[in-house]
């Protein structure tokens, strides 16, 4: 589990122009509004990220006209993402260490789109424990990893608004899965009604090797379908070779998607070297999609060589902000 909320420094205070009684706080990545005189430059605090469900508990109740979930907000023309607490929210007696995960002892949760019936599916059982399972962590606690591969060339893809899906073919064996399960082929399911239209699983007979590809599923009754489109489609994102337990490289994956006849997730820029500064990177996440004239919803970036360090894979996204201030529902 992501942290939601942990113990965290303010390490920038800035006034927000033509406001006086709140300031601009900077806490990891993020940038947020803070009342005036709270906290001084170096404070420690709670900070809780956005897309988190605070329980009801009087410090709380301010959210609860947003049925208890911190979204992005603008104030003053200032994007504020997440809030800071003062350290007294904290049981007593609670250990004091920056960057501690405080999300458990705080009973916070994380906000989860409804997912619709077609997209849910019917279970046939766990995800299969040989692939990972798809997810990306925010830039905006990446500083560290920014700073290690500053400068190293990355490439980055739209970031898609919908429903992942992964397809594997492992010893003989097709199977479909929704982000969380493996799932039983049903007649109405959108994820199998993608494979049949693509043929996924005769593609991969095709292939004679283990793997598993991962896509988004966005269109009619996916999230509130921003694209506009009619039915659902399906853009993938990752090639995983089951046997030798890697993502392909950037050359590999084209290709092998190519070869597939199956589309990918719109490659925004091949040949990016990486900046340490997240602020731009949240600057380079903003503008229109691919698909159609609207806010992208954001980039992931990757190394073109794929790259594992003991913090696990290198791939994160960046959010536009302006797509969270117009579709955060
Ligand atoms: P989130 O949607 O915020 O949970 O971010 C992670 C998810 O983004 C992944 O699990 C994918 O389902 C999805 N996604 C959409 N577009 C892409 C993309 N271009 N590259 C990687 N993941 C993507
Ligand atoms: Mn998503």
């Amino acid at each position: 589990m992501r942290k939601l909320a942990s113990i965290q420094k303010i390490s920038k205070l800035e006034p927000i122009e033509g406001a006086n009684s709140i300031v601009k706080a900077t806490v990891l990545g993020w940038q947020l509004v803070v009342k005036k005189g709270e906290f001084n430059e170096g404070d420690l605090c709670v900070y809780c990220e956005i897309d988190s469900i605070l329980p009801e508990r009087p410090e709380f109740e301010f959210l609860k006209p947003r049925k208890m979930r911190i979204r992005t907000i603008k104030l003053r023309g200032q994007i504020s993402q997440g809030i800071c607490f003062p350290l007294s929210i904290l049981p007593e007696g609670t250990e004091i260490e920056e960057g501690k995960d405080v999300t458990e002892i705080l009973g916070i949760t994380k906000y989860e789109p409804p997912i619709p019936a077609n997209l849910e599916g019917v279970a046939k059982g766990r995800f299969p424990s040989f692939i990972p399972k798809t997810d990306e962590p925010r830039v905006q606690i990446m500083q560290d990893v920014l700073d290690k591969y500053k400068g190293e060339t990355f490439f980055y893809t739209e970031k898609l608004d919908g429903s992942s899906a992964t397809f594997y073919y492992n010893d003989g064996e097709f199977g479909v899965c929704s982000r969380n399960l493996e799932l039983l082929e049903t007649e109405e399911n959108t994820q199998w009604k993608l494979a049949r239209k693509y043929k996924v699983e005769e593609k991969f007979k095709g292939l004679n090797k283990n793997m598993a590809i991962q896509g988004e599923v966005i269109g009619e009754n996916v999230q509130s379908n921003k694209y506009n489109l009619r039915g659902q489609d399906i853009y993938f994102f990752n090639a995983y070779d089951i046997d030798e337990h890697r993502f392909l490289n950037l050359d590999e994956f084209e290709e092998f998607f190519k070869k597939m006849e199956l589309k990918t997730v719109p490659l925004l820029e091949k040949n990016y070297k990486l900046s340490n500064n997240i602020e731009e990177l949240v600057e380079l996440a903003t503008g229109k999609s691919v698909l159609n004239n609207i806010q992208r919803e954001g980039i992931v970036l990757r190394p073109v060589k794929e790259i594992v360090d003991n913090t696990g894979r290198i791939s994160f996204k960046a959010i536009n902000p302006k797509f969270l201030l117009k579709y955060d529902d």
